[in-house]
């Protein structure tokens, strides 16, 4: 990660965008940046509306280390500025709800392995009980053993991996 603190300014309008640091293995902008949720965006929804919002205006990036950084943060408007605690919330509010969608799936998944395994028991103790009424039908019922214990087996393995 770069140290330096990004911006995007429209001398024009005399307004800038916050990008923060770029992270040169994703090739991504932090974003924005609330203090109340200290988190970033970490999306490009406000630069691409600075961008749609000032097409054909000269867009200048300039840095933290650059001499006019702290003098256009201090005259320009910040883009959108009142709005990035607000659109923050709602963002780490939807990737809670994804996460807990993901793990309802996961529950759901378990649920219905679990009922297979319930079913293949039950199978699996008819074969058990049925009686053997030749030495062939003894190696047939012996294979169903098994080959139920075998299924058996792979779904407790997998529940159990799951956990
Ligand atoms: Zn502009």
């Amino acid at each position: 990660m770069y140290t330096a603190t990004n911006i995007l300014v429209c001398d024009e309008d005399q307004m800038y965008t916050v990008l923060n640091r770029y992270n040169p293995k994703t090739h991504f902008f932090e974003g924005e940046y609330s203090l109340v949720h200290n988190a970033y965006s970490n999306d490009a929804y406000f630069l691409s509306k600075f961008l749609m919002e000032h097409r054909g205006h000269s867009l200048v990036m300039i840095d933290s280390d650059c001499e006019r950084y702290f003098q256009i943060k201090r005259d320009y408007r910040h883009y959108g500025e009142e709005d990035v605690s607000r659109y923050i919330e709602e963002l780490s509010e939807r990737r809670r709800e994804d996460e807990h969608q993901l793990s309802v799936k996961q529950n759901v998944g378990q649920l219905q392995l679990l009922v297979a395994k319930k079913m293949i028991e039950q199978e699996w103790e008819a074969v058990q009980n049925r009686p053997s009424k030749s030495e062939q039908d003894t190696y047939v019922l012996l294979g169903q053993d098994f080959a139920f214990r075998r299924a058996v087996d792979t779904i407790k393995q997998v529940v159990d991996f799951q956990r």
